[in-house]
């Protein structure tokens, strides 16, 4: 008899973007003359910038030469790809990261979620709430929770952010042995200072644990005191692995490439104590689960760093950041407590309500769809999540109609 692995029966179903289509379609239903404006999603809208696209045609052009052709690519990446990124994203800040140190992937949302795997079933995690829901659901898949009661599975510490703490939690009092942390953080925008980055690295160190650092909005920092990388920490390469995307960086969520940085000194434990490099471990996952990005997509990827691609890339950043100013501007002059929107792409507004019943508020009083914070765990009630991922028309407009349906 074949049978299910019932970890997954403990999941609760993707609810929250199911239930924004769904109420968002009802109210289309209802309101067939109302135009809706979304500010609801976690997506760029821009297009590529020109540099990646001029790249990716060359890339194509070539692969159908036969001077140009290439089959299988190394599972790593390309070396091309991999010597930009530790030089442009590490070298420059002063991090000393060697390109073998980067493994090229389609994603971090697969790679936050398979990193798990090299880990043992009865270690203790440690997830932020508010939370991207990928770190939770993948450890409830490998069976490292119990049951899902109130709002949270049992056997994980969740790291509660709120309004006092700036959504930045200290390290817990009790042992975890797997963290995760997102810093700039969707969905509360909020970013971690250098102190505060040091607590977790010192915490890590003393309990031997690991952290994974999930730098997917690392662009969006304005704030030159900001570390970009959790290796802007000293000690860091021992204990942290961190994530990093193209997708929201340069558009890419569509085209696929980011990356992992596992440092060769990054450690952990097998049963009697023995200490294993992580990165011959991921090395092994990664060369016999994956195959490697497409060629054409990490020479787009590349032109991030070269030519005009840096010029272009921070045009498309400024201009969403631009957003997300005039969005926390307006929210905070309408009286709303806000986090985010200076160092990230997200402004996380405290309705002082039930979030869902804010979102409907917005939705059928000013056809602005919202994210609510209560779909990203329990302490993201009586919070919205507002994405400056849009045009400037229609951020203009949102926050016109916001105004309107709240004053
Ligand atoms: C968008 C996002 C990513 C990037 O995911 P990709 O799979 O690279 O597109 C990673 N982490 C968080 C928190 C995100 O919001």
């Amino acid at each position: 008899m074949i049978r299910i692995n019932e970890n997954y029966l403990k999941l609760t179903s993707s609810y929250l973007f199911v239930e924004i289509a769904r109420r968002v379609a009802d109210f289309q239903k209802r309101n067939p003359d109302k135009g809706i404006i979304r500010l609801g999603i976690g997506d760029v809208t821009r297009p590529l910038p020109q540099a990646c696209v001029d790249a990716f045609s060359k890339g194509v052009a070539e692969m159908g030469k036969a001077s140009g052709f290439r089959g299988y690519g190394p599972e790593q990446g390309y070396a091309f790809l991999r010597d930009q990124i530790a030089k442009a994203d590490y070298k420059s800040r002063g991090v000393d990261i060697d390109a073998d140190e980067i493994f090229i992937s389609d994603g971090s949302k697969c790679d936050t979620g398979n990193i798990q795997e090299l880990f043992a079933n009865d270690i203790s995690v440690a997830v932020p709430d508010p939370v991207y829901p990928v770190y939770v659901d993948t450890n409830v898949m490998a069976g490292r929770s119990g049951a899902f009661a109130d709002g949270r599975y049992g056997g994980f510490i969740y790291l509660e952010g709120d309004m006092a703490n700036g959504f930045v939690p200290a390290p817990p009092s009790c042992r975890a042995d797997l963290i995760y942390l997102c810093y700039p953080n969707n969905p509360t925008g909020a970013v971690a200072a250098k102190a505060q980055l040091k607590e977790w690295v010192n915490y890590a160190k003393e309990n031997k644990a690991l952290i994974l650092f999930d730098a997917a909005y690392e662009a969006f920092i304005t704030d030159k005191s900001i570390p970009h990388s959790i290796y802007e920490i000293e000690g860091a390469k021992d204990v942290a692995i961190e994530f990093r995307s193209f997708s929201k960086t340069a558009g890419f969520t569509g085209t696929r490439c980011a990356f992992t940085v596992i440092p060769k000194n990054c450690i952990a434990y097998d049963n009697n104590g023995n200490k294993h490099q992580l990165h011959g471990l991921w090395n092994r996952r990664h060369s016999t689960k994956f195959n490697g990005v497409s060629y054409p997509v990490q020479r787009a990827a590349e032109a991030v760093y070269i030519g005009d691609g840096p010029a272009q890339v921070r045009e498309i950043i400024d201009y969403y950041m631009a957003n997300a100013k005039l969005i926390r501007e307006k929210m905070e002059k309408l009286g709303y407590k806000c986090a985010g929107g200076v160092n990230a792409p997200y402004i996380w507004v405290e309705c002082g309500s039930d979030s869902w019943a804010f979102f409907d508020m917005l939705l059928n009083k000013a056809g602005v769809v919202c994210t609510p914070g209560a779909g990203f765990g329990r302490c993201g009630e009586g919070f919205i999540r507002i994405s400056a991922f849009n045009s400037r028309e229609n951020v203009e407009k949102a926050l016109g109609k916001i105004e309107g349906a709240v004053s």
